[in-house]
């Protein structure tokens, strides 16, 4: 393993998942469903396969009907317009999509910003484009975490290329509000940056709403220049195992990414990209109710962890809820996870992992609850013995 990446070793996402899987545990640490996608969507995929459309390679800025349904999905939503030929690109996941956009936009040596915690793969992309991570802490605030604004100005320095952004936020919940957005803006065309923001939450929302960066570019011109927005199928419509993800932004942006998006992996799950065009014009019902559900669970989660003793941070939005260990007397977030499936037959994910400053982290650790209620219930009984 080269030096840029020999910090990465494995993801905790597979040795959390392995624990899970050797000990019977109950896994609420990788955030991904325990049901999967609508009934339809899943028609259209075998529709497509079965069609012969995708099965041979797709074209590699991905098939039009998807370009042009997420442009729509951006519209319809938000009021944003992008033009499927040359603002929309389709990825391998999220995840293709922020190393890509790395690749594509850091030069050797750039410094570039990410909120921390930050979600693994931001460092490790990160890494392999050569940049330096400068992370601006996160920090409890009553019931979420806060975004201070003179930490994230005093961090752009005469290097910082890019902020890595991250509404709703992996691992804390918290969903950036209009103010914290606002500044953001500000400051990138201040200070000429680039802003990627990941946005693969973006309909799970409790409280209050999500609003992506680019739809400041109304208030503060060349924004729209800088703003790279990055969302996919795998959270919204239940499939995180179809990898189907894309990009929206100016055309040179997005023009950069799919420089390197071809050599990374050129196009993916064709017949899949056919049944996510699909699936994002399902109808408003289906979010709301995405959403429904999810925030039913979260609120059983967290009144489960608070039963067992831990202190809950309310997450407004994504698949986890943050709690603090220290009111049951721990501290080690890393020993706790690794004795949790002994103890009581459940796994979670120690935050410390997501902090470049680890004591900032090493007490909270991360439960996931996109999983059925009567799991949540019995993980909830299982937690109550730590109490
Ligand atoms: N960004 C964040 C914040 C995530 O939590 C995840 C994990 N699901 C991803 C990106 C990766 O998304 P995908 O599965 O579409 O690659
Ligand atoms: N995004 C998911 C999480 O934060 C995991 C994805 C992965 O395993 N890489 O749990």
């Amino acid at each position: 393993l080269n030096r840029r990446l020999a910090e990465f070793g494995t993801t905790i996402f597979a040795e959390m998942s392995a624990l899970a899987t050797s000990t019977g545990a109950i896994n609420l640490g990788q955030g991904f469903p325990d049901t999967d996608g609508p009934e339809e969507v899943r028609e259209a995929a075998v529709r497509a396969l079965r069609d012969g459309r995708g099965n041979q390679y797709p074209p590699g800025p991905g098939v039009p009907e998807l370009r042009r349904a997420v442009a729509e999905h951006q519209r319809r939503f938000y009021g944003l317009s992008y033009d499927p030929d040359t603002e929309v690109l389709v990825t391998a996941g999220a995840t293709e999509a922020l190393a890509a956009s790395l690749l594509g936009l850091v030069e050797p040596g750039d410094e570039v910003i990410a909120l921390e915690p930050y979600y693994d793969s931001y460092a490790a992309g990160i890494a392999m484009a050569g940049g330096t991570r400068v992370p601006v802490t996160l920090r409890p605030d009553g019931e979420r975490y806060r975004l201070d604004p003179d930490e994230l100005r005093a961090a752009v320095t005469d290097r910082t290329r890019l902020i890595l952004l991250n509404t709703p936020h992996n691992p804390t919940g918290t969903v950036l509000d209009r103010d914290e957005l606002a500044m953001i803006a500000e400051l990138a065309c201040e200070r000429d940056l680039l802003v990627v923001t990941d946005e693969v939450y973006e309909h799970l929302v409790y409280d209050g709403e999500h609003v992506p960066l680019a739809t400041f570019a109304d208030r503060f011109p060349g924004l729209r220049e800088r703003v790279l927005t990055i969302s996919s199928a795998g959270k919204t419509y239940n499939f995180t195992g179809w990898k189907v993800g894309w990009v929206t932004g100016a055309p040179e942006l997005v023009s950069a990414v799919r420089t390197a998006k071809q050599y990374l992996t050129f196009v993916s799950a064709g017949p899949f990209q056919y049944a996510v065009a699909e699936a994002l014009a399902l109808p408003d019902r289906y979010y709301t109710e995405l959403a429904d559900r999810l925030r039913a669970t979260r609120d059983l989660l967290s009144e489960g962890l608070r039963e067992a003793g831990l202190t809950v941070y309310r997450p407004a939005g994504t698949y986890f809820v943050t709690a603090d260990i220290r009111p049951l007397g721990e501290s080690d977030g890393f020993a706790f996870c690794r004795e949790l499936p002994d103890r009581c037959g459940v796994v979670a994910i120690p935050n410390a992992v997501f902090y470049d400053h680890r004591e900032e982290g090493a007490h909270f650790v991360r439960f996931a609850f996109c999983k059925r209620p009567e799991v949540i219930r019995e993980a909830g009984a299982r937690l109550a013995r730590l109490a």
